[in-house]
């Protein structure tokens, strides 16, 4: 079986912890494809590689010159090829680098830097070619990934090749340009490389042993979820479990490859792995997982007859779509509607304008606006199964005190989604927790 390897930024932070991930890919030999970040950080209150060279962007468009950022930018690297005693001119490259961004002026471009020097040095420490995502991994003129064309370049590149290190996090346009995922994003890297390898496994190695039922930080010691499935990871990395990038699926799905969540620091804990539906057994219980964010606005809309009225949500989806605004939820009922949208899309007025338009739009009886709400996601394929699951749930943040502002439950049976104000949030995920896993222990 053919492993393909993810290392996030920890894993990658300095000598010693680069030396620990060519351990663990000589440890076994079916790790044979390995995809690289850029240094995170090394310790708290560090600077990762990659905000340094965003910094170092900004610096070139404001004064023309690299500056400060660039030189810790070079001091990092630096140190780490000289930790690991490798023969590799990283002064010469980094000079090259340091006049191709000043040549580029592009932000995505100096982005990808982190994992380009780090790829080429993790390539050099193994003694494996190197290969550039700029060459393999293709997007379309509107920022895409081009798959198709993206798969066969990697096919190709990786042909006849017993290892290779891969750079994450970008790839280029139709021009060549670079063009960079979204933060996080070497995670969508490591699962296109697993598909164009065929892997069996794709393993994603990062500084936790993998998913936890719910956030530590609000809720102690939570447990572990041993398997989940695509879907169930896609419901709660979105809703903010931020273990792996919330579209790392995509590229693996149609291929049917698991994923496991492995720790670089403790590698001989199980992780959690999220199994394709046709591997996915059911695990019995009736939660998997909670997830939760904050800072979301309900705009709440009511009309008599909503229900007999042709148009009425196309008319308020047109607003929104004037506005460029993508909403999370839409919960309705007979007479009315609801729309949950993150804060961010709706400051400086925009929330205001919004509303002025729905109303021009639809004339409703009533219309009103909740910010400072928190959602909260329950998601199991369990839930199905279980009669009384969504009292247990309602019953459970009743008995914490906590009014519920909105309920979505998508149409999965898969999850369902509780919105309750900020200030509740904390309480409301430890309420749930404790009702659904304090029984599970
Ligand atoms: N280095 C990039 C970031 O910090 C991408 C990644 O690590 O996946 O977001």
């Amino acid at each position: 079986m053919i492993k393909v390897c993810k290392f996030g930024g920890t894993s990658m932070a300095d000598g010693t912890n680069m030396r620990r991930v060519a351990d663990i890919i000589r440890s076994d030999e079916e790790r044979r494809y390995i995809v690289v970040s850029a240094p995170g950080k090394r310790y708290g209150g560090d600077i990762k590689v990659t905000d340094l060279l965003y910094e170092t962007y900004r610096n070139i468009q404001k004064h023309g010159v690299t500056g400060e950022a660039f030189q810790k930018v070079a001091n990092r690297f630096c140190g780490i090829v000289e930790e690991l005693a490798l023969p590799f001119d990283i002064k010469e490259v980094l000079k090259e680098t340091e006049k191709e961004l000043l040549r580029e002026r592009s932000e995505a471009f100096a982005a990808s830097r982190g994992e380009y020097l780090s790829a080429r040095i993790m390539a050099a420490l193994l003694n494996v070619p190197f290969i550039d995502a700029r060459d393999v991994v293709k997007f379309n003129d509107a920022g895409q990934l081009n798959g198709e064309l993206t798969f066969s370049l990697l096919k190709e590149a990786l042909k006849g090749k017993r290892r290779a290190v891969v750079s994450g996090f970008y790839g280029s346009d139709p021009e060549g340009r670079v063009v960079t995922f979204s933060r996080g994003g070497s995670d969508i890297s490591g699962a296109i490389v697993a598909r164009a390898a065929g892997a069996g496994l794709y393993e994603n190695w990062t500084d936790v042993s993998g998913f936890m039922a719910c956030d530590p930080r609000i809720v102690p010691n939570p447990q572990q979820i041993h398997s989940m499935s695509y879907k169930e990871l896609r419901e709660l990395s979105y809703m903010g479990a931020n273990v792996l990038h919330s579209e790392s699926i995509f590229p693996v799905r149609e291929a049917d490859i698991p994923i496991r969540i492995k720790n670089t620091f403790r590698p001989e804990d199980a992780g959690t792995d999220i199994l394709p539906t046709s591997k996915y057994k059911f695990s019995g219980r009736t939660v998997t997982g909670i997830a939760g964010k904050k800072n979301f606005t309900v705009i709440f809309i009511e009309k008599s007859l909503m229900n007999a009225a042709v148009g009425f949500a196309h008319k308020v989806l047109a607003v929104l779509m004037r506005h460029g605004i993508s909403f999370e939820h839409m919960p309705s009922g007979i007479d009315t509607l609801s729309f949950v949208i993150d804060n961010e899309q709706l400051k400086n007025g925009v929330l205001d304008e919004v509303c002025d338009e729905i109303r021009t739009a639809v004339s409703p009886d009533n219309l009103r606006t909740y910010d400072d709400v928190a959602l909260i996601a329950v998601v199991g394929h369990g839930m199905s199964r279980n009669v009384g699951t969504s009292a247990r749930l309602f019953d459970a943040i009743a008995r914490a005190g906590v009014n519920v502002r909105m309920i979505d439950q998508g149409s999965s049976e898969l999850n369902i989604i509780v919105g309750v104000d900020n200030s509740d949030y904390e309480r409301t995920l430890n309420a749930v927790y404790d009702e659904f896993f304090s029984e599970q222990a």
